[in-house]
């Protein structure tokens, strides 16, 4: 290995968090949410890990589905987006895979559908969030359409929470109420419970939880530290510093020169940079570790480079610098560039060295 820039994942972390996911309500179902490489974490690497413990895997779209079938993944798969086009449902039929169904075009390919096996369909509701499913003026009348339709062998109700992950939203309460109104006639298997809701609300159990984030170790809750105590991070982004300089009170870092020197200043240049999926938005002071003690971001952070501040640490050329993961959280980290331990995730690019235990 040549260039430090390494991403380690930890897929023992990961079974442990699917572990303690499954935990809040044992007696019920798990999909483990893979979708977006699980979250930039692999995967084809999390789906093996997971395959003999998970009730099955959530996916965005049928070429997620895919690379997992033909990595040899058997466990049921859902699509969470169903088909986008009707020429899907023969690899949905194929493949054994379960799709979501929110809206009438989806509904109305599936009635027109010659299949060789039915399907088995999660009938999406729009309890709020509206991005997708059906209305619930609309929805009991799918529910009884798909039915009675030959190619569906099973329903499951489902619907989405828009703020779960704040305590003090009203908007979980009304959706939960909404769900249960009207669903109430229709007999089927439940799923409301994202990771938030997985973690704390009971009461959204249901049949089957949907947890993601949490089983990549970083909490929904970014300032509560009760359910990230239970986690345990599975990405660690480190690298190395690569060059080392001192500067007087004045001098300025990186391009534009966003930080000026107040006091001498000790500076290692670390290569890492946005087109490895550190963002740029990082601001001045951004929290690293760097050779385990902590410090802060100094300056732009460029494509292939950022520079940190060495100021008084035991440090040097060499020197390993963590960005998240096992010893910084990601939830720490994300605030200071505007964003969610979610897209810090899922942002590491290919250039990134890719190191898997467990
Ligand atoms: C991504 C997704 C989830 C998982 O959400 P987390 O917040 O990561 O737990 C669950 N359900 C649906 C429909 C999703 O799109």
């Amino acid at each position: 290995m040549a260039r430090p820039a390494t991403v380690t994942i930890d897929l023992d972390a990961i079974a442990h968090n699917y572990r303690v996911a499954k935990s809040q309500a044992p007696a019920r179902k798990a999909l483990a949410v893979v979708k977006a490489n699980a979250y930039g974490h692999g995967a084809i690497d999390v789906a093996r890990k997971l395959e003999t413990e998970a009730d099955g895997f959530a996916v965005a779209c049928i070429e997620e589905a895919l690379e997992l079938r033909e990595a040899g993944i058997r466990n049921p798969i859902l699509l969470l987006e169903g088909f986008f086009q009707a020429d899907e449902l023969a690899d949905i039929g194929r493949h054994d895979l379960w799709t979501v169904v929110h809206n009438q075009a989806q509904l109305d390919a599936i009635a027109r559908a010659d299949l060789s096996a039915p399907l088995n369909v999660w009938l999406k509701l729009d309890t709020g969030m509206h991005r997708l499913g059906f209305a619930p003026d609309a929805y009991r009348a799918a529910y009884r359409r798909l039915k009675a339709l030959p190619q569906v062998r099973s329903l499951t109700l489902m619907s989405h929470f828009t703020s779960a992950e704040d305590p003090a939203s009203p908007a979980t309460r009304h959706q939960l109420e909404r769900f249960e109104r009207v669903s109430r006639d229709c007999p089927s298997p439940r799923s409301f419970a994202n990771s938030a809701a997985t973690m704390t609300l009971p009461e959204a159990h249901h049949d089957w939880q949907r947890p993601g984030i949490i089983l990549y170790g970083a909490s929904p809750f970014v300032a509560d530290p009760e359910v990230q105590a239970q986690l345990k991070p599975a990405m660690t982004l480190t690298s190395e510093v690569i060059a080392v300089r001192e500067l007087r009170p004045g001098e300025a870092i990186g391009y534009n020169g966003t930080w000026v020197c107040e006091a001498p200043t000790r500076v290692g240049t670390v290569a890492m940079g946005y087109a490895d999926g550190y963002p740029r938005q990082a601001r001045n002071g951004t929290p690293v570790l760097v050779n385990g003690q902590r410090s802060r971001l100094l300056g732009r952070v460029s494509m292939d480079m950022l520079m940190v501040d060495l100021t008084g640490l035991e440090a040097g050329v060499g020197s390993s610098v963590e960005f998240w993961g096992r010893n910084l959280l990601a939830n720490e980290v994300a605030p200071w560039c505007d964003t969610i331990a979610y897209t810090l995730f899922t942002g590491i690019t290919r250039r990134v060295h890719r190191r898997v235990l467990g």
